[in-house]
């Protein structure tokens, strides 16, 4: 069905409404804070070690291949999950394979980094702890 376009006066009327407007409809970011992520946004993850099991899950759903196994002494099978954010394409696929809920995207989504290496999201070690803190530097994993 075609969409029916608006009538010229009803745009300049929204226009003009829009222009004497007294509320901004920008804000200055980042040096104005407020911007609230619309619901179900996708930003970095957060991963709870203690109920990752090392399934590989996670890693086999990544269709960039952004999930890595490295050796762990924490989990069941002896690896857990390192998610490079750079190469993440945020499809959310390997919240919906991880059957522990160790592992899902939150709302953060201040994520840029100079160095690729802060990219690197290594673990999370309270769920308490403040949102998708467990973006690390390679300094702080070892
Ligand atoms: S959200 Fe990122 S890490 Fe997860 S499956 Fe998609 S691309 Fe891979
Ligand atoms: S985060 Fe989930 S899917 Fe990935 S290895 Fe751990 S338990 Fe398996």
């Amino acid at each position: 069905m075609k969409r029916k376009l608006p009538r010229p006066g009803v745009i300049l009327f929204e226009a003009l409404r829009n222009a004497f407007k007294k509320k901004k409809s920008t804000i200055i970011y980042p040096f104005e804070a407020g911007i609230k992520p619309e619901t179900g946004l996708r930003g970095a993850h957060t991963l709870i070690l203690e109920r990752c099991t090392g399934c590989r899950a996670c890693e086999r759903a990544c269709p960039p291949l952004a999930i890595e196994m490295v050796p762990s002494d924490q989990t069941k099978t002896g690896k857990r999950p390192v998610i490079n954010l750079g190469e993440c394409i945020f499809c959310g696929l390997c919240e919906e394979a991880c059957r522990y809920d160790a592992l899902w995207l939150t709302d953060h989504y201040e994520l840029s980094a100079f160095d690729p290496k802060e990219m690197i999201i290594y673990q999370k070690e309270s769920p308490l702890d403040k949102k998708a803190d467990g973006v690390k530097s390679e300094e702080e994993k070892s």
